[in-house]
């Protein structure tokens, strides 16, 4: 779609002028005779770039750029023949992003209206570039969940917001049985394919505000805030049987099982952030020694006493 540029201007030869010459070079364009009329398209319609006049009736072009850098997403380039009056500081000042001295010739206008796009598309490209980058750097690019340096930061934020608010925050650490086995016996390729959809599997057993990471090799974390070790435990249960359930065809025609063993654990408030994560560990090592495919939890309270239980 081309862009759409509002003209902003009390004097109605000008303002025709300047849209004839705008639509001609192939903008749409749209047209206000003073600053509330383009407030108003401006909530109505979705404009790149609006050209104004400083000097109008009521409120005057400076206002209304403000208003704008503020509220919406448009570019704007003011237009003045007051030189005097109101200075390209003044204006740059506002967020505008080029600024025009009357009287000019619309082919000037254009040119500074094309740089403006220009730059606004680049910028507009920038932010798609680092929202991009930003998303890479947090993901891990196997399994699509996030990766183990996201899971430190988010562990710091969780347990220091649970001790501030005294809030409930739970922990499974979760790691594949016999998997070494399954590569060896199909192949690295399948073994990818398998932590993808294990890796899937945990996603859909979570809510929005749990975060699941893969914390290396076959290992999983699953950070969930506002909940106790008991809650915990039963969202560790539902990943257990998910998995167990999950049928993978490495080889056509002979499906294979996988299971994972979990350990549970709740934070005590100002506890080492290492002690929360190594009890989750020790919990999971417990659901390897005992079997595997099971979840163990261990509580602070019972610290000494682990509870071990196949769910
Ligand atoms: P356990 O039940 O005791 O956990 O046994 P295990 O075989 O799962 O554990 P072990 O630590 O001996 O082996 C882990 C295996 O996970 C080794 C490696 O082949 C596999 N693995 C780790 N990362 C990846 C990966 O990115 N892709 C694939 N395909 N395999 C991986
Ligand atoms: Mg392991
Ligand atoms: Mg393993």
């Amino acid at each position: 779609m081309e862009p759409s540029i509002l003209i902003v201007d009390d004097d109605p030869g000008i303002r025709s002028s300047m849209s004839d010459f705008i639509e001609f070079a192939g903008y749409r364009s749209l047209k206000a005779e003073g600053a509330y009329e383009a407030i108003e398209l401006l909530k109505n319609n979705h404009i790149d770039v609006v050209v104004t006049d400083i000097m109008m009736p009521g409120m005057n072009g400076l206002e209304l750029t403000d208003i704008i850098k503020k509220d919406y997403d448009s570019e704007v380039i003011v237009i003045t023949g007051y030189s005097g009056d109101f200075s390209y500081v003044d204006a740059i000042g506002k967020g505008a992003s080029d600024f025009i001295f009357k009287p000019f010739r619309l082919e000037e206008l254009l040119l500074r209206l094309k740089r403006v796009l220009r730059e606004r598309q680049f910028a507009k490209e920038r932010y798609l570039m680092l929202g991009k980058l930003e998303k890479l750097a947090i993901t891990d690019s196997l399994t699509n969940l996030y990766n183990s340096r996201y899971f430190h930061s988010q562990l710091e934020l969780e347990t220091d917001r649970a001790s501030r608010y005294k809030r409930p925050l739970s922990i499974l650490f979760m790691d594949i049985d016999h998997f070494k086995e399954y590569n060896d016996t199909y192949g690295h390729l399948e073994g990818d394919k398998a932590l993808l959809r294990i890796g899937q599997v945990i996603s859909s057993c979570l809510r929005i505000m749990d975060s699941a990471h893969r914390y290396g090799g076959e290992e999983f974390t699953v950070l969930l805030p506002e909940t106790t070790g008991r809650k915990a435990l039963s969202v560790a249960k539902r990943i257990r049987i998910a998995t167990e359930n999950q049928v993978f065809n490495p080889v056509p025609g002979k499906p294979v099982s996988l299971s994972v063993s979990i350990g549970v654990t709740q934070y005590c408030n100002n506890e080492d952030v290492t002690a929360f994560v190594q009890r989750a560990d020790k919990a999971m090592y417990q659901s390897k020694q005992k079997g595997r495919n099971r979840v163990t939890s261990i509580f602070i309270k019972e610290s000494v006493k682990a509870k071990d239980k196949k769910c």
